[in-house]
């Protein structure tokens, strides 16, 4: 596998770290940003997904905005540099103190997700002599046939605005002074791998807009969220997301209104692939009828496993044997949901081997924790190693 040239680069280093191949990268966001220039379409990065400094910057640097989902993923944004006019903010439980931050760094837009968030937002931007732009984060109850924790966009899911609150919705805002509606917005979900789920989105949104003008209200945005998946099993032979289908399939589905944008927030499709677990093997134990490596990285520094049920590809990069085994591959954590894999096919694994646990760029790094007082995995780049 393509990891291979930068062994002896991983052997002088401690494990468990995160490696980020940032020849990936960049060939990711030149595809990506291929297509928003081709459609005209605008995109602000799911900071959630990685808010490692080194891969923001060049996130930055490839023209995308940022997508925040919290009052210091806000500052974070200001500090890098994102122009705050390219800064969106969602979000179920906005503090006011998070919203006062956003406020003050005059971000473009407040993704609102309740009716009391649109009040507070307002009372507090009138406090401060400023006027929000918000948009409206409807939850349009389709289900994106994706794992149930990345699920969002039901209308049992706490996400959102339903459709039965508009009208109370429009009363509302068109009685607060210090708000601004500019647009809709929709993040149905992550991961979601089929096209039909973002067919159906663009459809409701179509509907939803004809409901708006009827109201008279002209709406200058469209945001349709992130949630574009990548190929956990094939990494190696897969590692672009499908971007020429999806914004294909968004084109001709989407009705943009003259002058309107339309916005996207990718998360996981822009960065998990450029990422890598890389830890070593501290022993191969004998259990009932299988064997299990024992790695120096735990649930700690990649958690999605233990909180999903997700599958990761996982190589042994050093084993030069032509044998295969069958290892549960598991941590080092005080807990039996510390484990990455169930009987995983490796070559004969002993030792101090080397082992890649991959597509771990997206919710990963920035998910560590210091749990058992484990210390936090470092993070190291493809042009430097
Ligand atoms: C997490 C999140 C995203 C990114 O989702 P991905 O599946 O990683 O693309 C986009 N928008 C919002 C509001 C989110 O919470």
């Amino acid at each position: 596998m393509q990891l291979t040239r930068f062994v002896n680069g991983f052997k002088r280093l401690e494990t468990p770290f995160y490696f980020y191949d940032l020849d990936i990268l960049d060939q990711t966001l030149r595809l990506y940003t291929k297509f928003l220039r081709k459609y005209g379409y605008q995109a602000h990065f799911a900071m959630k997904a990685n808010a490692n400094p080194r891969i923001l910057e060049m996130i930055h640097r490839s023209g995308l905005g940022a997508d925040c989902v919290s009052g210091n993923e806000v500052q974070l944004a200001l500090d890098m540099g994102f122009d705050p006019d390219t800064i969106v903010y969602a979000g179920v439980g906005k503090s006011d103190r998070e919203i006062r931050t956003a406020l003050q760094g005059g971000i473009f837009c407040f993704n609102c997700e309740s009716i009391p968030e649109i009040r507070i937002i307002n009372d507090l931007a009138s406090q401060m002599g400023k006027t929000a732009r918000i948009s409206l984060r409807l939850n349009p109850n389709i289900d994106a046939h994706t794992n149930k924790h990345i699920t969002t966009g039901r209308s049992r899911d706490k996400f959102g605005i339903s459709e039965w609150m508009l009208d109370e919705v429009l009363g509302i805002i068109a009685a607060s002074r210090n708000i601004k509606l500019i647009g809709l917005h929709f993040h149905i979900g992550s991961q979601v791998e089929d096209m039909q789920v973002f067919e159906k989105l663009c459809k409701k949104v179509n509907s939803y807009q004809k409901w708006f003008e009827q109201h008279d209200i002209h709406l200058e945005h469209i945001n349709l969220g992130g949630g574009i998946a990548v190929d956990y099993e094939n990494p190696i032979e897969n590692p672009f997301s499908p971007f020429e289908t999806y914004f294909e399939t968004i084109n001709s589905n989407l009705e943009v209104r003259k002058g309107q944008k339309v916005h996207f927030e990718p998360g996981r499709a822009l960065i998990a692939q450029s990422g890598y677990l890389i830890s070593r093997v501290l022993y191969v134990k004998i259990g009932r009828g299988k064997k299990f490596a024992i790695l120096d990285a735990g649930m700690n520094d990649l958690i999605r496993p233990a909180l999903y049920g997700a599958n990761h590809a996982i190589f042994n990069i050093t084993s030069a044997s032509q044998k295969k085994e069958v290892y549960d591959v598991v941590g080092p954590v005080c807990e039996s949901a510390d484990r990455f894999g169930l009987a995983v096919k490796l070559p004969e694994t002993g030792r101090g081997d080397l082992i890649a646990i991959c597509s771990t760029g997206a919710y990963g790094q920035v998910m560590g924790m210091r749990y058992n007082q484990r210390e936090l995995a470092q993070a190291y780049y493809s042009p430097d190693l």
